[in-house]
């Protein structure tokens, strides 16, 4: 199907517009959010130079673009006829943009098992989805994930509020969004983002768009021995840790010019406190789970030490910093949430550990550590190799991530943060999230001038570094883009 005219309409009109951030001024200046909510950003209750700051603060963030950080994006050719990251098959219509992270929000707020799975089911007519997600509708359509489709509907579908007399027009708007070139339509001309990094899996994708879709190395599959997934590209056939060793060196040797970062999200399964474990110690493990036979939590704990700085010395060798998972869990199609906050609360001190032992080491500890966040902020004032990264932040707590990056820029150094990854699979609500970003950043930004703790010079001065300035420094970006911009793959 083609894009119908009104859609290019939309699309060119947003275009024309994004030297102002044409979808945030709707919602900053303007007098209505994605939900129908007036804005008060500008309110009377404010003076007139307090107004003044914020519509000059305002207007330099919603210009400047955003390197984001962090994404889940598959390509975009592996948008159509279908998406792998629906539940229960493969679903091509407007629930998409629920699957990551509004999912989740639906569950807790006490959906049934039932209903949600036939929300996300191919087999389902699109269009009476919407009864199944009106009952837990208005709980949840203020959080942060919810604010995100919100706008994303809002701007990207002309639909103001997802109701039973919308939901077509959601739908049929989602199929004419949804076709060649909307990637960088939604990312660059929409969002106002400048490249993503993206982490996909184990390994390395040598994606169609290696310069907006710039890629991680991911090692969390290395870190957990012998995997077939991860030797079958090399062609080594694993037969002790030595084999596993080379297979790890093959991703570096091969990938290493043409990624940004190495990422692991190993803290889903246990604490980030590593160990150096010299490799005789560890050879007889390897080979017991080589064999098959189970290993006992110590073993398969100095496993994964010893692997992780196998591959954290080989990332450091080639200068990629080393994306660390801390804090909150995503719970995707699992239906018995887990998230033990007992272990979680720990990342923070062994992230101090990880800094001590390898001091070379660029470290960028993902997602603040919600909701353990002022822990991050020392980490990163203290010491020299840790970056804060704010992705997925906006999403779960909009205010926290406000105050968090509020209370880091008068604490420490403003080159250590890094202030948005979208972390989507579907495009659509990187937009959204985007929005809330942004509204974020302005809203810190213009509170620490108010409160008389920044000048309006200096929070001006502040937005483009910490958009995107120490991305591109952090990431070795200008390098990155020269060698990926010729890229033959194959
Ligand atoms: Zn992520």
């Amino acid at each position: 199907m083609k894009n119908s005219k009104k859609g290019k309409n939309l699309i060119s009109r947003r275009s024309s517009l994004k030297g102002v951030g044409a979808i945030g001024a709707l919602a900053f200046l303007g007098s209505k959010t994605a939900c129908g909510k007036e804005e008060t950003f500008t309110g009377s209750d404010m003076t007139s130079d307090s107004s003044d700051t914020r519509k000059k603060i305002f207007k330099k963030v919603f210009q400047t673009p955003f390197i984001d950080t962090h994404e889940h994006l598959p390509d975009e050719s592996e948008r159509f006829g279908g998406s792998y990251y629906s539940y229960g098959g493969k679903s091509d219509d407007w629930t998409i943009i629920f699957g990551h992270y509004l999912c989740s929000d639906m569950r807790s707020a006490g959906m049934s098992e039932k209903n949600w799975k036939s929300f996300f089911s191919p087999k389902v007519d699109p269009l009476k989805k919407w009864s199944l997600l009106e009952p837990a509708w208005p709980y949840i359509k203020n959080t942060g994930y919810g604010q995100a489709v919100c706008i994303a509907i809002k701007e990207l579908y002309g639909v103001e509020e997802l109701s039973a007399k919308t939901v077509g027009k959601v739908q049929s708007s989602y199929e004419k969004v949804r076709q060649p070139g909307f990637y960088k339509r939604i990312l660059c001309d929409l969002a106002n983002i400048e490249s993503c990094q993206v982490n996909s899996g184990d390994g390395f994708r040598e994606t169609n768009m290696p310069t907006l879709l710039m890629q991680d190395i991911g090692i969390v599959g290395m870190l957990a021995g012998p995997n077939f997934e991860l030797s079958k590209r090399p062609g080594i056939k694993v037969k002790s840790l030595a084999d596993w060793h080379k297979v790890i060196d093959w991703w570096f040797d091969k990938y290493s010019k043409y990624a940004v970062a190495v990422k692991s999200k190993n803290a889903y399964d246990r604490n980030i406190d590593y160990e150096k474990v010299p490799a005789e110690k560890v050879e007889a493990i390897f080979n017991k789970k080589l064999d098959g036979q189970s290993l006992t939590n110590k073993e398969q704990k100095s496993l994964e030490d010893h692997l992780f700085w196998y591959a954290v010395d080989k990332a450091t060798a080639r200068h990629l910093p080393v994306k660390l998972h801390t804090g909150y869990y995503a719970i995707w199609g699992e239906l018995k949430p887990r998230m033990p906050l007992s272990r979680l609360v720990q990342n923070p001190g062994a992230a101090t550990a990880l800094c001590r032992l390898s001091p070379e080491t660029r470290f960028v500890f993902m997602h603040i550590c919600y909701p353990y966040y002022e822990e991050m902020i020392s980490i990163a004032k203290l010491y020299i190799n840790a970056y804060i990264d704010m992705c997925w932040a906006w999403l779960i707590n909009p205010i926290a991530a406000k105050d968090f990056l509020k209370k880091f820029l008068v604490t420490a150094p403003a080159n250590k943060v890094l202030t948005f990854g979208g972390d989507y699979s579907p495009v659509e609500p990187v937009l959204g999230h985007a929005t809330l970003a942004r509204r974020g950043v302005t809203l810190a930004l213009s509170e620490l001038v108010e409160e008389g703790w920044l000048s309006l010079d200096e929070a001006l001065e502040l937005t483009d570094p910490i958009m995107n300035g120490n991305a591109r420094n952090i990431f070795n970006l200008a390098e990155k883009t020269k060698a990926l911009k010729n890229v033959k793959w194959g």
